[in-house]
């Protein structure tokens, strides 16, 4: 979920279903909406040579995507061995169950919750499949469970709803942190710095080739809107939904409930640091 579509000079990049590195195929669902924009990207990862694939995200409950998503692995002359989710939002997650029904795989998330199967998913660790390295990172912020993917060979990361496409994501109060989410950026920043990671594989939206400028982009837009409600708050907003109709003028009215959210989250951390 984000606030992204009603950021204003955005380009609207070109999302198109299909391979976007030597490992990974993106099937776009049918969902689209404000909050998804063109709809979720359900990744499909596989080694090359291999006939054993990983989805990440298998999307809402829609039983023709999820059944799209396994014929373009079989056209791909590959098999649905194993479900990952990058956090437990329904647009990412409420088809992972008739999913793992249909291929018979595990699913592993990092909230037990979400997990079918026995394995569960953490930090650091690495999950191979058929010969495909993905490496466990640690991303909360958006929500306390969401994990990035790294794919080291293909120097990406599949970052769910921490980076999108297009735009900038929320924080979802009370269960995501504005203090996470900076943490999660500064480590997508060092993947991008330390490990060359250059490709942003996002839940929603197009692909970005730039995954340095994209941590760059989203650390300095939370600053600023950090400084644009610490502003707000001084000069009497005191309520969130005050602080969303001042600082989020420029969004559309349709994303507010989201923006309030953010400004829940951002109220929190300022609060915690004796800020306002
Ligand atoms: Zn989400």
């Amino acid at each position: 979920m984000s606030d992204a579509a009603a950021l204003p000079g955005q380009p609207r990049g070109l999302v198109v279903s299909g391979p976007a590195t030597a490992r990974a195929v993106n099937v776009l669902a049918p969902n689209p909406s404000a909050m998804t924009l063109d709809g979720t990207n359900t990744w499909l990862l596989s080694e090359p040579g291999s006939d054993l694939a990983v989805v990440v995200d298998p999307g809402p409950l829609d039983e023709t995507h999820l059944r799209h998503v396994i014929e373009t692995a079989e056209k791909l002359g590959k098999r649905v061995a194993l479900t990952l989710l990058t956090h437990g939002h329904p647009d990412h997650a409420e088809g992972a169950g008739l999913f793992a029904e249909l291929t018979g795989t595990a699913v592993r998330a990092l909230d037990p919750a979400l997990r079918l199967g026995d394995e569960g998913l953490g930090a650091g660790e690495v999950v191979s499949v058929g010969g495909l390295e993905v490496r466990v990172v640690p991303t909360p912020g958006h929500t306390s469970d969401s994990l990035s993917f790294h794919l080291p060979a293909d120097r990406a990361v599949l970052t769910g709803d921490t980076i999108l496409g297009r735009g900038t994501t929320m924080v979802a109060h009370p269960d995501g942190r504005l203090g996470d989410y900076l943490d999660s950026l500064r480590r997508l920043r060092s993947l991008t710095v330390d490990d060359g990671v250059h490709t942003v594989l996002p839940g929603h939206g197009p692909v970005l080739e730039d995954a340095q400028g994209a941590v760059e982009f989203y650390l300095a837009h939370r600053a600023s809107r950090l400084a644009q409600v610490e502003t707000a708050v001084e000069n009497g907003h005191r309520t969130p939904s005050e602080v969303v109709a001042h600082v989020y003028a420029d969004v559309d009215r349709s994303l507010w409930p989201a923006a309030e959210l953010s400004v829940r989250a951002q109220l929190e951390y300022l609060k915690g640091r004796g800020l306002v």
